[in-house]
């Protein structure tokens, strides 16, 4: 360019950008008039707090990384998470994964595109259901139903059919193969929400990404940190867990207890011992005693023995197991299963005297005098009767003696006593022992080559039944009929025989303040038949081998034992866990194990200090 051109340029250039101040702008301002958005637009997001779970996903799946999730105030409910997701819409594409992926449905769009701020805060905003400037918005994109972003089918177990499985004692779940372990392992979006919700806080997740990855061996570290008893738990767990699984808001939720299993299915016991032995992590020394070679019991003696401790349980039956070995049938739980886990832990030089009860063939005093510290997890041994007029008869039973029969005949029916096998049977209950009675009895009726005549009787609705419902389905298949809210009034006996139970429709079984509290109709009269009768209304502790003197200084609460938070009771020495502290089940009493073998260890370090 000349000298000339520059100065020309320089000179006129100020005056043109003058002229364009009364041309018209080529900018077009924010309408006036605010136009409506399409049905589906996809405008800023609203989030239900109350249906949000807290559970991330939408956060994993964003390809912009635009959603962070916030702890928020509120009080949550378990398997929720107190925080929410915050969207940054600097980096929001709008391209609605999260809408789509959400577990819940709570996070939607609306039709609201308009947010003018100098303040690149507003930018970054956490959508609550009124939307980002909290005037309810109509809603706009919402979750596309065919989706495919979830895997919303569980990968089908392969069981025996209820009328074949019915035929024998068999372990009728089969268990996943390797490949159907890895689709089922690969629904799993890693919420973390089951954490919270297990008692013993395993670490699902990562044992589910360890199938995902066909790594096993690596599963198995993962399970033991918190459950020395995954073979058993692997089958018969009450799995809390997968109530509260993400998965299971829209679908079915991720088959967190049998990858448990398929884990511990796939590993040889002796490479779970070789793994076990490598976890040793301390050498300390002193001497604990535990009585009751049941789930609490033998996880207390796990961890311990990996602390280094010299380890001894005392258990009154001739097997260890307590309730794994004498009251869930074997269809449910195989011995073999239960063997695995227990020989993984007595490999840690753990000692169990069996056939050895405390209070009789040793005292409490005495272990006491021998041992650092003593450890209770002596379950819930006796049965309740419903007390009504006729269950003194010899044929009214109580679960829990024959469920131990049952099981004694089948691993030795040469030499055990054989249970009684009625033609036809009434049990008394809901919950799931009543369900292992009924089961069970169905079998060895099939067995022995009779009609399958078993009905289950409960106060509670076949709604509110405590049994899990898959015992229900199951127990249907089998063909147990079920007489659900009826209260059983007597037992009717003719000639000296049983030929039925007399019951009365109940009309609520609990309060409005959720107490037991239950009402009857008495004009509703059913008679069920049937000619042995099995109360299965639950089960109580049995307290005989603590002496007195420690019995009164004990602080007991509705039957159980009142411990602190790493299970010690008011004797320092004294520590209790499972059923008799708070139970209801085997994982309860693994996770109360574990917390009482940390208390344990830090009583003796300090009683050493
Ligand atoms: S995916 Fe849905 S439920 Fe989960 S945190 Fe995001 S908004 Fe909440
Ligand atoms: S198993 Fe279910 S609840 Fe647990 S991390 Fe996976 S998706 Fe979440």
């Amino acid at each position: 360019m000349s000298v000339y051109e520059t100065f020309k340029k320089s000179f006129w250039g100020p005056t043109i950008a003058w002229k364009r101040l009364f041309t018209k702008p080529v900018t077009i301002r924010v309408p006036k008039v605010y136009r409506e958005a399409a049905p589906r637009y996809r405008g800023f997001h609203v989030n239900d707090w109350e249906l949000c779970s807290g559970c991330s996903t939408c956060s994993k799946v964003c390809p912009t990384d635009a959603i962070k999730m916030v702890p928020v105030d509120i009080t949550v409910e378990p398997g929720k998470k107190a925080q929410r997701p915050a969207i940054d819409y600097g980096r929001c594409t709008f391209c609605a994964m999260c809408v789509d992926i959400c577990t819940t449905g709570s996070l939607n769009m609306t039709r609201e595109y308009i947010h003018i701020s100098d303040d690149p805060n507003t930018f970054f905003f956490l959508p609550d259901e009124t939307g980002i400037h909290h005037n309810n918005p109509p809603l706009g994109y919402q979750r596309d139903e065919n989706s495919d972003l979830l895997d919303l089918e569980r990968v089908e177990m392969e069981e025996l059919p209820g009328e074949d499985r019915v035929d024998s004692f068999i372990e009728f779940v089969k268990g996943y193969s390797r490949e159907q372990a890895i689709v089922e392992a690969s629904r799993c979006v890693d919420c973390e929400l089951c954490i919270d919700v297990c008692p013993a806080n395993m670490d699902i997740p990562r044992y589910i990404e360890s199938v995902y990855r066909d790594n096993t061996t690596e599963g198995v570290d993962w399970i033991y940190k918190t459950n020395p008893l995954p073979g058993v738990c692997g089958r018969v767990c009450t799995h809390k867990c997968e109530t509260v699984c993400s998965i299971g808001h829209r679908g079915e939720p991720v088959a967190i207890r049998w990858l448990k299993r398929y884990i511990i299915d796939q590993e040889s016991t002796e490479d779970i011992i070789r793994h076990a032995k490598e976890e040793i992590v301390k050498k300390s020394t002193g001497k604990v005693a535990i009585i009751g070679a049941g789930p609490s019991g033998l996880a207390a003696a796990y961890y311990l023995a990996l602390m280094g401790y010299s380890i001894t349980i005392f258990e009154s039956k001739a097997l260890p197991g307590g309730v794994m070995r004498y009251g869930i049938p074997r269809y449910r739980l195989p011995d073999e299963a239960l063997d695995k886990d227990i020989e993984v832990i007595k490999a840690l030089g753990v000692e169990i005297k069996c056939n050895t009860t405390v209070g009789k063939d040793i005292t409490l005093d005495e272990l006491k005098e021998k041992y650092d510290a003593v450890f209770l997890g002596t379950g819930f041994t006796t049965g309740r009767s419903t007390r009504v007029p006729g269950t003194d008869h010899k044929n009214v039973l109580m679960a829990l003696p024959l469920l131990e029969k049952i099981r004694d005949y089948l691993r030795d029916p040469e030499n055990a006593e054989k249970p009684p096998i009625p033609a036809s049977l009434i049990v008394i209950g809901g919950g799931n022992v009543a369900m292992d009675v009924a089961r069970s009895v169905a079998r060895l009726q099939k067995m022995e080559g009779k009609k399958i005549n078993v009905k289950v009787t409960s106060l509670e609705s076949m709604e509110e039944m405590p049994a899990d419902l898959e015992e229900i389905v199951e127990g249907k298949e089998e063909g147990i009929m079920f007489f659900p809210s009826r209260g059983p009034k007597e037992v009717v006996i003719k000639d000296g025989k049983i030929v039925g139970l007399k019951t009365v429709a109940c009309t609520r079984v609990f309060d409005e303040e959720g107490r037991f509290n239950p009402q009857f109709d008495e004009s509703d009269v059913t008679i069920i038949e049937g000619e042995m009768i099995v109360e299965a209304i639950g089960q109580a502790p049995d307290y005989s081998y603590l002496p007195e003197e420690l019995s009164e200084k004990l602080e007991f609460v509705r039957g159980r034992l009142l411990v602190n938070e790493k299970g010690q009771t008011s004797i320092p020495w004294l520590f209790a866990g499972g059923d008799i502290v708070h139970g209801p089940d085997i994982i309860h009493g693994v996770a109360d194990g574990h917390k009482a073998a940390i208390g344990i260890d830090e009583f003796l370090r300090n009683k050493e200090g």
